[in-house]
């Protein structure tokens, strides 16, 4: 058995997992948690420098410990996040991942941190080819792999679907992260609030959007009613550009990936969208939807089959690394 060991740091999460062909061996994760405001670049890296040391020995002790079939010499390759993401958050791990590698004697794995997300989601749900939805904090993009690369057919113009959500949380007194918080709340929204629908061709922008809800908010409409209508707006805009995706490139599969993924009307909208077309929809349990080690151990695994390994000398990080840069020699079509 191939056993990888990755490394997820890009932003608010530290992981690492321990992957082989068949399964997730161990995982293990801490998360940096603003004190106040959303997440502070420096302070982040610095909860993962200092959480480095404990996460990894914990991933191979509770390995060890679990499955009798594991020992640290069975590690192949260390696979870690090159980007995108938080340039000082992704040197510190990149650092770390390239010193596991050189003490264990093993090659380096670099790993587009969007391209985990679909992977895992692939894996764990097994689609074929789907149109993907990927929306996290940072990123939100709808993707469909296309002859050798996952080709970008659509994104935000502007800011991710999570920060918008997250910003407009913080707005109202909500604690980072906001996303599941204004979920709650607008469960309880009655009221459809106009807010700006803006989808340009494929492409999307949250953040007219998000300052007119603040404004909706300041108006004196209640919290709920606006937290239903911006969950309506950015949720409508998001499947409008992933259905024309689906027609356009005639797939029947569709895959929601990323945390914001976890929101349950967001579910409800893209799965009835694929109803009506007769496509299936896919979406992986919320600890492979956020950010998690899993799928960058995982995605290394690929890579590492396929040969895809990364000299140190080349191991920069990348904090602008986009999905179609990325040459997908792990698929056959
Ligand atoms: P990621 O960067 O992929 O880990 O996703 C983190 C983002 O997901 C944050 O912006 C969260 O606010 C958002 N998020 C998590 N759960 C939910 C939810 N239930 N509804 C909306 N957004 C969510
Ligand atoms: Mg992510």
């Amino acid at each position: 058995m191939v056993v990888i060991l990755g490394l997820e740091g890009t932003a608010w999460n530290l992981s690492a997992a321990l992957v082989t062909e068949d399964r997730v061996i161990y995982d293990v994760e801490s998360s940096y948690k603003p004190l106040h405001g959303g997440i502070h670049p420096r302070e982040a890296a610095q909860h993962h420098a200092s959480e480095l040391k404990r996460v990894v020995s914990q991933l191979i002790e509770g390995a060890s410990a679990k499955d009798e079939d594991f020992s640290i010499g069975d590690i192949e390759g260390v696979a870690f996040s090159q980007g995108p993401g938080m340039g000082p958050c992704l040197r510190t791990v990149a650092t770390a991942a390239r010193a596991l590698a050189l003490t264990l004697k093993v090659p380096l794995i670099g790993v587009n941190h969007c391209i985990a997300h679909i992977e895992i989601g692939r894996w764990r749900c097994g689609t074929e080819d789907p149109v993907v939805l990927y929306v996290s904090g940072a990123n939100s993009q709808v993707l469909a792999y296309h002859t050798g690369r996952y080709r970008i057919l659509g994104e935000t113009l502007d800011i991710g679907i999570g920060n918008a959500l997250d910003k407009f949380a913080r707005y109202i007194g909500l604690e980072h992260p906001g996303g599941p918080k204004v979920e709650e709340l607008a469960s309880k929204g009655t009221r459809y609030i106009h807010l700006p629908y803006v989808v340009k061709g494929m492409d999307f922008s949250f953040s007219g959007l998000t300052t007119a809800a603040k404004e909706a908010v300041d108006a004196g409409n209640s919290l709920e009613d606006v937290c239903y209508s911006f969950q309506e707006t950015a949720f409508a805009m998001l499947t409008e550009v992933t259905e024309r995706a689906m027609a356009y490139c005639g797939k029947d599969e569709m895959l929601l990936a990323g945390g914001v993924g976890a929101n349950r009307r967001l579910q409800q909208m893209l799965r009835t969208m694929c109803g009506d077309r007769g496509a299936r929809f896919f979406v992986p349990e919320s600890k492979y939807l956020k950010d998690n080690g899993a799928m960058i151990a995982y995605l290394g695994l690929l890579q590492f089959q396929s040969g895809q390994t990364l000299p140190i000398e080349d191991s920069a990080v990348r904090p602008n690394f986009r999905p179609d840069e990325v040459e997908v020699k792990w698929r056959v079509r």
